[in-house]
């Protein structure tokens, strides 16, 4: 910390805040960030999770598809975002449904379903492209968003109708129409029956990254991601402090006081003329004293493993083609519900829809020369409550649920393909909700900091703003639950913040 006085600290360094750094510096505002962790890069981070491996996993989130081309432009960060040779492969026993560009195969043999598939991803695409480059706009009203969608009727059916509904008016399979579906459940605990807006709300986020809807591997992993926003706000003359918490934020009418205290414990005070809040909502709230809003209920269980070489399928699909996109499994449309019904019951699913993926096929400099393969698990509908009795044996159960519901897809056990670290022990490590919300500050370890929001005005946040206003003038949101657009790992709450304080 070099001055007094910034024009502007963020509060949190995650990719978010990181964003909104970088474009403010290069506007020449002086700009400090606090980061309470010892890395820069919050939810957005690679790092060697398991002792002695030499393998760089994306600990948290790992795919993009939100992150706007202009920001990346913007900013000079010189990723690379690689494509995934399959869309997905969802394993069923002795047979798998692969979706590659173009094609259904070995499922149903259904023309019918695949035209159905067909008209709905070509109807979602369409809406992507048209909503797409709205999100880099101030916010329109509902109605001026739906005059820019040459398909209103989807955008309108996703916002009033149960996002089931939506998805069986064109696909008539378990299978199929439950692969569509776990894009409404990713990170977010919601009935798919219900006409409530969740699960469309982030099923809508799903589908239109970048006018494509893709999710793409960041080459390098999500440090590269959040590295090269930290690089650019640096660049910018942004200034850094991590181990560095923030207690308080008191405002005033021309600026704030940020109260924050280093590993030591010893605190320390510095003024900005704007404070950005690249934190939570609800550490936002406990900063200012601000009366709490509802806590988030995270729902998503994560599990990271490093394998000496990809198990063999019970299919007999090529385990390289199956983990090579998103892999589904126990994801059809009636064990969704089932889950959900048991999960909202206070209950751990009996069985636990989740998703497979391997990045280092798509990238395999994550695992360097070492020879190893990354498999990571998204399992969904194991909400925060349900681990709050018993963290550990909770979690450990789900795991033990999740990997017989793997083996029960596999040739032979996960545990024979599991690399071992330093000290001999199996390369799997699993964190529930409880665990993300530890070691990130996400309340409620919910991935988007709280339920996402339809990308339009609201009374809050008006039409013709960034969606980035909080209670306190002087301090601007940036953060995934902060800002209306700012939800995964897309930049658009920092973008957002530096916008509404630029002008
Ligand atoms: C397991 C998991 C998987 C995910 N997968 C994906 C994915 O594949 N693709 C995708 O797009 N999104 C994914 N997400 C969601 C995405 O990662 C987040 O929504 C996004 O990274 C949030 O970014 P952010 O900068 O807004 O907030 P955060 O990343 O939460 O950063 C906030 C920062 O503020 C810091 N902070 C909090 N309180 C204080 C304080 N008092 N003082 C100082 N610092 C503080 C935190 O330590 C943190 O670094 C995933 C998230 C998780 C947890």
């Amino acid at each position: 910390m070099t001055a007094a006085r910034y024009d502007v600290v963020v509060v949190g360094g995650g990719h978010n805040g990181l964003v909104a750094a970088a474009y403010l510096a290069r506007a020449g505002r002086s700009v400090l960030v606090l980061e309470r962790r010892a890395g820069l890069g919050g939810a957005a981070v690679s790092e060697q999770v398991f002792p002695g491996v030499d393998v760089r996993l994306s600990a948290y989130s790992y795919l993009v598809s939100l992150l706007p081309d202009r920001i990346a432009a913007d900013l000079d960060l010189g990723l690379t975002l690689a494509d995934r040779a399959v869309h997905s492969a969802t394993l069923l026993g002795d047979r798998a449904l692969l979706v590659q560009p173009g094609s259904f195969r070995a499922l149903t043999g259904s023309p019918a379903e695949w035209a159905g598939w067909q008209r709905f991803y070509g109807r979602l695409t369409t809406l992507a492209e048209d909503l797409s480059p709205t999100l880099v706009e101030p916010l329109p009203t509902r109605a001026e968003l739906e005059s820019r969608l040459r398909d209103p009727q989807l955008y309108r059916d996703l916002v009033d109708r149960p996002l089931a509904d939506v998805v069986a008016d064109h696909l008539d399979h378990d299978v199929t129409r439950g692969i569509a579906l776990t894009d409404g459940l990713i990170g977010t605990f919601a009935d798919v029956h219900a006409a409530d807006g969740l699960a469309g709300r982030c099923f809508l986020y799903h589908l239109v990254g970048n006018g494509t809807g893709l999710w793409r591997v960041p080459v390098g992993g999500m440090g590269a991601v959040s590295g090269a926003m930290t690089d650019s706000a640096r660049r910018a003359g942004t200034e850094f402090l991590t181990r560095a918490t923030v207690t308080a934020v008191d405002t005033r009418d021309d600026g704030a006081t940020v109260h924050w205290t280093d590993d030591d414990g010893t605190t320390h005070a510095v003024d900005a003329g704007h404070v950005v809040a690249g934190c939570a909502p609800a550490v936002l709230e406990e900063l200012t004293g601000a009366a709490p809003a509802p806590r988030p209920v995270g729902a998503q269980l994560k599990v990271n493993t490093v394998l000496t070489r990809l198990p063999r399928l019970r299919s007999g699909l090529d385990p390289a083609v199956a983990f090579g996109g998103t892999c589904h499994v126990d994801e059809a449309a009636t064990r969704i519900d089932a889950a959900y019904a048991q999960a909202a019951a206070g209950a751990l699913p009996d069985v636990i829809p989740f998703e497979v993926y391997c990045h280092s096929l798509t990238d395999p400099s994550i695992v360097g020369d070492t020879g190893l393969h990354t498999l990571t698990v998204f399992g969904l509908h194991t909400p925060a409550d349900l681990f709050t009795a018993d963290p550990v044996g909770t979690r450990e159960e789900a795991v033990r649920r999740v990997v017989a519901q793997l083996d029960a897809q596999l040739a032979e056990p996960l545990a024979d393909v599991l690399a071992t670290d330093a000290e001999g022990r199996p390369c799997l490590q699993a964190s529930s909700p409880l665990d993300v919300e530890a070691s990130l500050a996400m309340p409620g370890g919910h991935i988007f900091h709280g339920d996402l929001a339809w990308p339009v005005a609201t009374d809050a946040q008006p039409a013709g703003t960034w969606g980035a206003a909080t209670a306190h003038p002087r301090i601007v949101a940036a953060s995934s639950g902060g800002t209306v657009r700012g939800g995964a790992v897309s930049g658009l709450g920092g973008y957002a913040a530096a916008r509404h304080l630029l002008g």
